[in-house]
């Protein structure tokens, strides 16, 4: 199996890594592309997530910005609210197969701790989430929710008390204890084989919206487009597509308050070349090879690197990589509940500001995809606060 994507991805891990990582190499070849397993997943996707997602035709989205046709994958319909469910439960499912009894993850904002603390009640097993000091005290109902689902949510109370040293913690506890335990990740990042697992269970998104568009309307799309923070429900959406050269393929970053500002978590237009997490791809980093810290609006995509597929898609020119700041994110989001009657999460709501600006200037013949990832209910606070501060609805 290829570790790498082109010049990127890999494994730059410490030697103690090598052997639980060669060890999950074999039982993803072995286990995943088995017709047993597949079907077994496949049930639980149909029966638990509420899978396929409907492909939906924004009409009101689509008068109102006057060019090509909207529609909307509807990732934010599955159990609860967003893409993440469909890889956790491919790799808590593998992590059974191989006889684990534990699963551990890393968590900022705790989307992927609860996505994980979900499929682990689901399997009947342990479960701990390590995250950040600081974050435990910016996301206490996330806390809650994976305490209520049986998981122990571990604090990392070293340096920033954030995401790193919660991704630090939770490799340093994958090395040790591997015999019985496996890591979860959560997003199309990390060591091989990784980026490709994860892509192996999100690529369904598009497998769906293929068949779902060419059922309604005969024809491929001339666009889809997904947010990309690590770039798992961009690659769900992208991968079955790359294919098909006629359509061309959008995956938007957070441009946060723009990329001249510093802060934002472009790792393509506004990063360079390095190694993190495992995997050789586009970070943020210093002159000194430092990484600096992201910033969006958006949790979910305020993450310093980009999984390495993405990092090659862009080097062969096959995606076009572009950025979205939070204002012209929160005017997607406004402009899709107030058109459609339909919350987005702010992730997703760069996909659609994206939209906003470009779909006007397409033909009305056209037909564009977009990747609605989740659901904003867990974006109501911020929402809150952001519009309170621009004066919207005052
Ligand atoms: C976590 C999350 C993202 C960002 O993660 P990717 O791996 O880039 O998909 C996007 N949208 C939603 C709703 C999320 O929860």
């Amino acid at each position: 199996m290829d570790k790498n994507f082109g010049r990127f991805g890999g494994q730059y891990v410490p030697k103690a890594l090598v052997e639980p990582l060669a060890e999950l190499e074999e039982a993803f070849e072995n286990y995943c592309y088995s017709e047993d397993f597949k079907n077994i997943y496949k049930k639980y996707l149909e029966e638990y997530v509420g899978r396929p997602s409907l492909l939906y035709y924004a009409d009101r989205l689509t008068k109102k910005l006057g060019g090509a046709k909207i529609y909307l994958k509807r990732e934010d319909l599955n159990h609860t609210g967003a893409h993440k469910i469909n890889n956790v439960i491919g790799q808590i499912l593998l992590a059974k197969y191989m006889g684990k009894k534990r699963v551990i993850a890393e968590t900022g904002a705790g989307q992927h701790g609860v996505a994980t603390a979900t499929g682990a009640a689901l399997f009947g097993m342990e479960c701990t989430i390590y995250m950040g000091e600081e974050d435990m005290r910016r996301q206490k109902l996330n806390v809650f929710r994976m305490r209520m689902l049986g998981a122990e949510v571990k604090a990392v109370a070293y340096g920033t008390g954030t995401l790193k040293e919660a991704v630090d913690e939770a490799f340093e506890e994958y090395m040790k204890r591997y015999d019985d335990t496996f890591y979860v990740v959560g997003s199309a990042v990390g060591p091989h084989p990784y980026p490709l697992m994860v892509r192996e269970f999100q690529k369904v998104i598009g497998e769906e919206a293929k068949a779902q568009i060419l059922e309604v309307e005969g024809r491929l799309p001339d666009y889809i487009i997904a947010c990309v923070g690590g770039g798992s429900n961009a690659i769900g959406l992208f991968h079955d597509f790359i294919k098909d050269d006629e359509v061309r393929i959008i995956g938007v970053e957070a441009a946060g308050h723009g990329i001249e500002s510093g802060e934002h978590a472009c790792a393509i237009e506004g990063g360079k070349i390095g190694i993190l997490h495992g995997m050789k791809t586009y970070i943020m980093a210093d002159d000194n090879g430092n990484i600096k810290p992201a910033y969006s609006i958006s949790a979910g995509l305020d993450y310093p690197g980009i999984g390495p597929e993405h990092a090659y898609l862009k080097d062969i020119g096959r995606v076009k990589y572009v950025s979205v700041t939070d204002d012209e994110a929160m005017e997607g989001f406004r402009m899709l509940c107030e058109t459609e009657g339909i919350i987005p999460a702010i992730e997703s709501s760069h996909a659609l500001g994206y939209a906003v600006s470009e779909v006007p200037k397409m033909n009305k013949d056209e037909i564009v995809i977009i990747n609605l990832s989740g659901r904003g209910d867990k974006d109501v606070n911020t929402a809150y606060k952001y519009f309170e501060k621009h004066g919207f609805y005052y």
